[in-house]
């Protein structure tokens, strides 16, 4: 109302003023009027920030879009280089109303709808891509930990069991991971956990030996299942055991001193009377220097294969004469546990006793009474205790924690000969328990 009439009054004005100076002014109104209705415009306009062509949002500038992009940009930037956003990002003028948002929420919309690609380092495990980190010295890196980690001994040779290569790929930036969760990731944790339907014939030992992980470890993960009543088709929970992507293999020729001996030999004497015996040749042990070569993947030893065998001293058995009117030995007690592995052929094999599943520390008691043989380190079967119940009959404990009794010393039935342990060529903590008839490891289940 009141520019109108001033405009009026203005015109009016200009109706009293010579005609040069009337075009002047008028020219100068016009312009006036113009520039002042450009600045109205200009004032009134906004931005519209399109992704792939679809606007998704209206910010007060393009100055500030694009900021808000470049801040993206920068952050993704950490993850790889030439990072680019996958979808197009233009910029329109537009009308300003109120659907207005500030930089923190175009922040939010655009990381949202924005998926960024980078140039990264992928490693291909036999020629598929598996991971893929930052760069070069990340990747090299990775490998690098993974072997450390599966070197098992300084003397080791370690290597991996795939091809593996390292190549500069485009990747989403959300898939580019961090050094530690790229190791992870190649060892198979954070696996979906897997389940293993059980096979004729299978063993607990077997299955977890497959999986690499104790038979303690799976019964925990599987607290309603009784390995003596496992069934075929039966679904066990595999702990962590997702498929390691990739495999550290490391290995070592070994040359070790290892002592011998072995059992006594009984022989029936009729001139003896009855219940005597007698010691007519004393224990001798040998020696002799073994070379192993030892392989273990991802830091398990799978094959300890003797490559050669030196005597450097053979051993002598003790040999006793016995009355051959013998007294009846009284039946003995295997130690408690459940048959993890029976007697017999395994993975092509003898397996010569039974392997009994006890938890890392147990006592282990003597099958009978008897007099203590062995008690030390014997090779594969790590800590190992061999008892002489008489009669011909030995009996073997394997791969002990502690062993609590020493050669000479005579022990009662059940009495605690050590603690079960994973020593010698064990993948987890059980105890193996032999039966040895004359020289001969018979299947103890016919002797307990
Ligand atoms: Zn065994």
């Amino acid at each position: 109302m009141v520019v109108k009439e001033k405009i009026t009054q203005l015109k009016t004005w200009l109706g009293k003023q010579p005609k040069t100076l009337k075009q002047g002014i008028s020219a100068l109104l016009v312009l006036g009027l113009v520039v002042g209705g450009f600045s109205i415009a200009k004032a009134q306009n906004a931005c519209a920030v399109e992704v792939n062509g679809q606007v998704v949002a209206i910010v007060e500038d393009k100055v500030q879009a694009e900021k808000v992009v470049n801040w993206l940009m920068k952050e993704n930037q950490a993850k790889g280089s030439n990072v680019k956003p996958l979808q197009s990002i233009t910029y329109q003028t537009t009308q300003k109303d109120n659907s207005l948002i500030s930089e923190e929420e175009l922040k939010q919309i655009l990381a949202e709808q924005l998926t960024f690609e980078a140039t990264a380092s992928g490693i291909k495990v036999n020629n598929g891509l598996k991971v893929a980190v930052k760069d070069k010295t990340t990747a090299e890196k990775v490998l690098e930990e993974l072997k450390n980690e599966y070197k098992v001994g300084p003397e080791f040779n370690v290597d991996f069991r795939e091809k593996v290569d390292i190549v500069s790929v485009p990747v989403e930036t959300s898939k580019i991971l961090s050094l530690e969760d790229a190791l992870s990731r190649l060892k198979g944790e954070n696996g979906v956990p897997r389940y293993h339907t059980v096979k004729e014939g299978e063993t607990l030992w077997e299955i977890a030996n497959k999986f690499n992980i104790s038979p303690e470890e799976l019964q925990d993960e599987n607290p309603d299942f009784t390995p003596e009543r496992m069934q075929i088709g039966q679904k066990i929970k595999m702990v962590g055991a997702a498929e390691p992507l990739l495999n550290v293999e490391a290995t070592v020729e070994k040359t070790v001193k290892e002592e011998t001996s072995l059992p006594q030999q009984i022989k029936k004497n009729a001139n003896l009377p009855f219940g005597q015996s007698r010691v007519v040749q004393k224990p001798e042990n040998g020696l002799k220097e073994v070379t192993y070569k030892i392989v273990a993947v991802n830091g398990l030893e799978i094959e300890r294969q003797v490559l050669n065998v030196n005597v450097i001293k053979e051993a002598k058995p003790q040999i006793v004469e016995r009355s051959a009117q013998t007294v009846v030995a009284s039946r003995g007690a295997r130690p408690s546990g459940a048959i993890i592995s029976p007697f017999g052929q395994r993975s092509g094999r003898m397996h010569t006793g039974v392997d009994l599943a006890k938890a890392y520390g147990s006592p282990v008691g003597s099958y009978n009474s008897g007099r203590v043989i062995r008690a030390d380190w014997y090779g594969a079967y790590g800590k190992c205790v061999d008892v002489d119940h008489g009669s011909g009959v030995v009996t073997r404990y394997a791969h002990l924690s502690t062993i609590n009794v020493k050669v000479g010393q005579t022990v009662d039935k059940g009495q605690s000969i050590g603690n079960v342990g994973s020593t010698g060529r064990s993948t987890g903590p059980h105890l193996h328990f032999e039966v040895i008839v004359n020289g001969v490891p018979r299947n103890p289940v016919g002797y307990i």
